[in-house]
C-alpha cells in the first residue's frame, strides 16, 4: 500500500500532455486554450452610443438643439450632424460623423411640435456615452493567454472578436463500466436488495464539468466474463478507461484481475487513506485505466484527487497537484493516524468546516459540500483553527 503522495507522483510522472485541436467556439467549454490569442479587429470596431438618447457636438453652453436625423443600432449608412444640430440615437448605433458626445434621453426634453431637446443638466461632458473604437481590445492585441480554461465569458469574448474556433488541448475520450449485480438505472422500481446507480450519472457529471463530453456509459454484472470482454472492448476503442466498483477484495471483484488478463500495467493498488483505499490505475498502450472503489463517496473522492488531475494534466491544465487553497478548520476532528483522509467539507468565508454523515457509502453531505479537506497521514486529533488543504469539488 502506497500512500497518497506517492500516488500522486506516481501519476504524474506518468501523465503527459495530450494533443491540440482547432474546434468550434460552441463546443470548448471547459477545455484549455492551447495557444496565446490575439484579437483580428478593433472591438468595438467604430464608435458608437452607450445610451438611448441624442447626440451632437457637445458645446457646454448650449442647452437647445433642433433633431434632424435617426440612427439606428445596425444602420451602416453615413449620418452626418450639422453644427449645432442633434441627432437622435440608441444603444449600439454608430456615432454620426461631426458628433462626439451622447446625452440620455432621460435628461432631455422633447419638444414634439419643434423637434428640439433642451438640456439643462450639468453631467455631461464632452465624449459622455461615446463607446470609442478599439476600447475593448485592438487589432493584433493579446486577449487570452494559453493555460487559460474556458468559460462562458471567455467564449463571449472570443465571440466578440469573431473567432468562430478556438484551439484547445484535445479531451480525451472516455468509457466507464459500472460494475455490480445489484444496481438499478433511476426511473424504475428497486427489488428488495437493489440500490440504485448514483456512480454512473455522478461520473458523467464530473467528466463533463472538466470538459469531457466523448462519454460512453456501460454496464457489467459481477461475472468475469462479462467484464473482461466490456474491459477488452472499451480498450480497443477509448482513450481512458474508469471503472466503477469490484475492484475490493470480495469474491466477486473481478475487476483488478479482468485488467490483468487484459494486459493492463499496474501502476499502483490501495493508497493508505479513507475513503477509497482500494483505488487502481494503470496504463496500457498509452491509455490510461482507473478503477474506482463502488461506495459513491469514495469514488467521487478518488476521481477527485487522482483520476481528475491526471485528465486535467493531459488536457493543458498546470499546477493540477495542487491543493486549490489552505484554510482554517471552524470545528475539531477526530480521525485514525496511519491513513490520510479525506473528509467532505464546506468552506464558509476564509474557513472551512468538516461536516457530519462522512462515511463512504453516503452522499448526503454532498447537498452542500463544495470541498474536500486533506488530513495528513500522521494526523489523529485535528483542531479548530489547523490549516488544512482544501481541494475543490
Ligand atoms: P464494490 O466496490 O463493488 O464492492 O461496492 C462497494 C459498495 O458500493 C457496495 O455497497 C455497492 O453496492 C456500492 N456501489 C457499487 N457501485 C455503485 C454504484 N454504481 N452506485 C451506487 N452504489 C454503488
Ligand atoms: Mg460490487
Amino acid at each position: 500500500m502506497i500512500s497518497v503522495n506517492e500516488a500522486r507522483r506516481i501519476l504524474s510522472d506518468n501523465c503527459e500532455r495530450g494533443e491540440k485541436q482547432t474546434i468550434s467556439l460552441k463546443n470548448s467549454l471547459n477545455l484549455i486554450v492551447a495557444e496565446d490569442i490575439f484579437s483580428p479587429i478593433d472591438v468595438p470596431s467604430f464608435n458608437n452610443s452607450a445610451m438611448d438618447g441624442y447626440t451632437m457636438k457637445f458645446d457646454e453652453n448650449q442647452h437647445q438643439w433642433q433633431v434632424d436625423t435617426m440612427i439606428q443600432a445596425g444602420d451602416t449608412s453615413v449620418h452626418k450632424i450639422a453644427e449645432g444640430k442633434a441627432a437622435r440615437i440608441f444603444t449600439g448605433a454608430k456615432m454620426p460623423e461631426g458628433a462626439d458626445t451622447v446625452i440620455p434621453q432621460e435628461l432631455v426634453e422633447f419638444d414634439s411640435e419643434s423637434r428640439e431637446i433642451t438640456y439643462k443638466d450639468e453631467k455631461i461632458k464632452t465624449g459622455s456615452n461615446v463607446r470609442l473604437r478599439g476600447s475593448q481590445c485592438q487589432k493584433g492585441e493579446l486577449i487570452l493567454i494559453k493555460g487559460t480554461q474556458i468559460t462562458p465569458g471567455v467564449i463571449g469574448l472570443l465571440a466578440s472578436v469573431g473567432l468562430a474556433e478556438v484551439k484547445v488541448f484535445t479531451a480525451p475520450s472516455v468509457t466507464y463500466i459500472i460494475t455490480g449485480n445489484e444496481l438499478k438505472e433511476t426511473g424504475t422500481d428497486l427489488q428488495e436488495g437493489e440500490i440504485y446507480n448514483s456512480n454512473g450519472p455522478m461520473l458523467e457529471a464530473l467528466l463533463n464539468n472538466i470538459g469531457i463530453t466523448d462519454v460512453t456509459a456501460q454496464k457489467a454484472g459481477d461475472d468475469k466474463e462479462e467484464l473482461q470482454q466490456a474491459i477488452d472492448a472499451a480498450l480497443e476503442q477509448q482513450d481512458v478507461l474508469i471503472l466503477s466498483g469490484g475492484i475490493s477484495v470480495g469474491d466477486y471483484d473481478f475487476v483488478k484481475e479482468c485488467l490483468e488478463t487484459a494486459g493492463v500495467k499496474e501502476l499502483f493498488y490501495k493508497i493508505k487513506q479513507r475513503p477509497g483505499k482500494p483505488f487502481y490505475a494503470g496504463k496500457k498502450a498509452g491509455k490510461w485505466i482507473f478503477a474506482l472503489p463502488g461506495n459513491p463517496s469514495s469514488g467521487l473522492s478518488c476521481f477527485n484527487h487522482y483520476v481528475k488531475p491526471c485528465l486535467r494534466h493531459i488536457m493543458g491544465a498546470d499546477d493540477v497537484w495542487q491543493p486549490n487553497r489552505i484554510l482554517a478548520l471552524t470545528n475539531d476532528h477526530k480521525k485514525k493516524s496511519g491513513f490520510t483522509f479525506f473528509v467532505k467539507a464546506k468552506t464558509t468565508g476564509d474557513k472551512v468546516e468538516v461536516l457530519g454523515a462522512q462515511q463512504s457509502f453516503n452522499l448526503q453531505a454532498f447537498s452542500t459540500a463544495n470541498c474536500f479537506v486533506e488530513l495528513e497521514e500522521e494526523l489523529d486529533v485535528v483542531k479548530a483553527g489547523t490549516m488544512v488543504k482544501v481541494w475543490d469539488l
